[in-house]
């Protein structure tokens, strides 16, 4: 039995696959899409949000590591899974019995799934990273290709992509860098394809995440790799005025629709004196006699304390000012300018109540964030509630 909450954290998986198929609307034929399910699906659920994926047509899934795509082959996802955090070898027998494909960052680790996939007269497929300036995971240019070779030398492991990942195709102005970059990954890419056995099928070239394969065309090659995309944001704000976005809700040039929304309802309605402090540390004072909606909902439920003045909730279809500092299960809202307001009444703090809306990179940037975080942390911190219009009917 459970009892229902007050708070309702709803996932569109409609807007998910129509995320999906604006996307690949971007792609040519010979560009196939990873869809980044990672960090559970950037907090909308690993499993549901790769099925509505599945449904829409993507055949290669990003994780980060191999309980997730175990996770993924249990819930009869098929297709390739990629594991973007690389494998433990203690976990290499896994990998290669769920057909998993880690991108390697070490020898041992190749050694160890070569034994794995012999022993089960299977072939396990790579990935490998090259390091052109995100100085994160992967190698750099001067260090490939040992790695490469011991993949071939290796029995029982098959070179099934080559990635890098792109430090600035968020950040307006970078062109020039993304491009010398770009330019970095394809010259060393493009010679350890070409030193690959011609009668074997070519590893997948893949480098752009969302902002990549928005902003830069020729940064496709076989394979993009868009996450926050796809769940309906987009992570570049530089684009030229004619691109802009007609509707708030909608952060990019691509029809783009955020999936998550978090409702909550008023628990109790109380008017307050002008001179009134409120919540704990007193850091708003009331300057007039204010009606205060009491919400059951504070940052155990990840929306972030440091929000801070400046947020807002809708209300009978209005922004209303958040007041004082978010609680750990509670916060205020002011609502002397919503008529007719009452307990129980529906109060949105992410997404969309009539004609306004709430975004996750609004909610972002009044916390020094970016709208990622927001919706893993809202994502993982509620029960989700999931919608789909041929449920409804
Ligand atoms: C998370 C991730 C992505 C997706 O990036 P977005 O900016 O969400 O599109 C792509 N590639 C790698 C390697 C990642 O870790």
């Amino acid at each position: 039995m459970s009892a229902a909450s007050y708070n309702t954290l709803i996932v569109d998986l409609d807007a998910l696959r129509d995320n999906y198929l604006a996307v690949s609307q971007r792609l040519t034929a010979a560009t196939r899409i990873m869809v980044v399910v990672k960090a559970d699906a950037y907090g909308h659920g690993l499993v549901s949000a790769a099925r509505a994926f599945a449904q829409a047509g993507a055949g290669c899934f990003g994780v980060g590591e191999a309980g997730e795509g175990v996770r993924l082959r249990e819930a009869g996802i098929l297709g390739e899974i990629v594991l973007l955090s690389g494998m433990n070898p203690r976990d290499a027998a896994e990998v290669v019995v769920r057909d998993l494909s880690p991108v390697v960052y070490d020898r041992a680790d190749l050694a160890e799934l070569s034994r794995q996939a012999l022993r089960r007269g299977k072939v396990a497929a790579v990935h490998l990273e090259l390091d052109v300036g995100m100085r994160r995971r992967g190698l750099p240019p001067a260090a490939i290709g040992q790695l490469t070779m011991a993949i071939h030398a290796l029995p029982g492991l098959r070179l099934a992509g080559i990635m890098a990942h792109f430090p600035l195709a968020d950040v307006a102005g970078t062109e020039e860098q993304c491009r010398e970059h770009w330019r970095q990954f394809s010259a060393v890419a493009e010679t350890l394809r070409a030193g690959c056995s011609p009668g074997l099928q070519p590893p997948a070239l893949h480098i752009a995440n969302s902002a990549a394969l928005l902003r830069f065309p020729w940064a496709h090659h076989d394979l993009v790799r868009p996450g926050i995309s796809l769940y309906g944001y987009d992570n570049y704000d530089g684009y030229a005025p004619a691109e802009a976005p007609a509707d708030p809700a909608n952060c990019s040039p691509l029809p783009l629709v955020p999936a998550m929304s978090l409702r909550s309802r008023i628990l109790q309605v109380q008017e307050i004196a002008a001179g009134s402090g409120v919540s704990y540390g007193h850091r708003f004072i009331t300057n007039r006699p204010t009606l205060l909606a009491v919400l059951p909902l504070g940052y155990a439920h990840g929306y972030p304390r440091g929000v801070g003045a400046g947020a807002e909730a809708l209300i009978g279809g209005r922004r209303v000012p958040v007041r004082g500092a978010i609680c750990m299960s509670v916060c205020m809202v002011e609502v002397n300018d919503v008529p007719g307001v009452a307990p129980g009444d529906e109060v949105v703090l992410l997404g969309r109540q009539g004609q306004e809306f709430i975004g996750a990179d609004e909610i972002a940037s009044r916390h020094g964030t970016i709208s990622y975080e927001i919706l893993c942390r809202l994502g993982m911190m509620n029960k989700r509630v999931y919608q789909e219009k041929a449920k409804e009917k």
